[in-house]
């Protein structure tokens, strides 16, 4: 449920209303917009009589929310998050930023690739350090020294880094190595312990919807990082499982301005998990790009054919160059003003 809270309240009033709501037992979500201040309640909203509180004198209007996901949606808090990731760069409300590197941090090539995506426009670093791989027997990853080399890398270029989490015993190494913004991987998209974990921290996650996860389930899952505290959420279509076997999944471009509708969280694209062919990966960056997204992750690689882990689907620094010499001419048009 939200109450919408009248211009003419004050700050005390409004103090009052949310002291005695949480005094029932309900959580509040407050924000504080441009032209009005919601108020979300977070409980069995059954037990409230909306009359009740439409009679209060501060309150405009009350509204139910049906929907499952509550600090999620775009009822509870009508303008766009914009998730500030270090180095002064932020995602959403107009803010729209490139996370480009290799699929598996695998040495001291990761600081060429950095380099050569950060020329090109890249504003986020990603590689992966821990591996969620299909079989166990294939390579899983630099681990720990893996975040080390990212912590090197970001240091001499000053530009945030993004890696995924999988094990909630690691959130501490993270937390240590300051890493700016947590992955948390298609297969662990309904992990909810560690869902849970990665919401106690304050660091921002970009969170990845299932192989087969519905835009519902996406949002369920955003909701447990939020509803331990942490709403620095952005959520990352890379494509689903479906009947056709010709790419590796199925970029579902309909999902983002669903998304963008239903919620205030970032929408971020990911071409190359959702194509998994080299040749894929920039159209649908620029149907991403088109479709509204406020960033997309692209997996770069100096040396494809060479790589641990996804060269089929890697650009070249080249290719990523071109790629973001038109993305930056897609985004011109899709946000102009005619
Ligand atoms: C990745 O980003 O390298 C990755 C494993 O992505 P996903 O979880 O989307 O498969
Ligand atoms: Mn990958």
């Amino acid at each position: 449920m939200i109450a919408v809270v009248k211009q003419s309240a004050s700050p005390e009033q409004l103090q009052q209303f949310i002291a005695w709501i949480e005094g029932r037992g309900f959580k509040t979500h407050v924000s504080v917009g441009e032209a009005e201040t919601i108020v979300g309640i977070i409980g069995d909203t059954s037990r409230i009589d909306p009359f009740l509180l439409e009679s209060m004198d501060i309150i405009e209007r009350v509204q139910r929310v049906s929907e499952a996901f509550k600090k999620a949606n775009r009822k509870f808090h009508p303008e766009d998050t914009i998730i500030d990731c270090g180095y002064g760069v932020l995602v959403g409300g107009g803010h729209f930023q490139v996370m480009a590197g290799p699929c598996s941090v695998e040495g001291e090539n990761l600081l060429t690739i950095a380099r050569a995506v950060r020329a090109a426009g890249a504003t986020i670093l990603r590689g992966g350090a821990f591996k969620p791989r299909t079989s166990p027997y294939a390579c899983q990853g630099m681990g720990e020294a893996g975040l080390d080399l990212l912590c090197e890398a970001r240091e001499e270029l000053g530009m945030p880094i993004v890696t995924e989490l999988m094990d909630p015993r690691d959130v501490q190494t993270f937390i240590d190595h300051e890493i700016d913004i947590i992955q948390i991987g298609a297969r662990n998209a309904q992990n909810f312990p560690l869902l849970r974990e990665v919401g106690k921290t304050d660091i921002p996650v970009l969170l990845k919807r299932g192989i087969a996860g519905t835009i519902d389930e996406h949002l369920m899952a955003a909701e447990y990082i939020m509803s331990e505290g942490n709403e620095k959420v952005m959520l990352c279509e890379r494509g689903i499982r479906t009947f056709e076997t010709r790419t590796r999944n199925t970029f579902d471009v309909n999902a983002i301005p669903v998304l963008k509708n239903l919620t205030h969280l970032p929408v971020i694209g990911d071409p190359s998990h959702a194509t998994g062919y080299t040749r894929y990966v920039r159209p649908v960056a620029y149907a991403a790009t088109a479709a509204g997204v406020d960033g997309l992750e692209i997996e770069v690689h100096d040396n494809p054919t060479e790589a641990w882990s996804d060269g089929a689907q890697a650009l070249t620094p080249e290719m990523f160059a071109d790629a973001m010499r038109r993305i930056s001419l897609i985004r011109e048009a899709v946000t102009a003003e005619v």
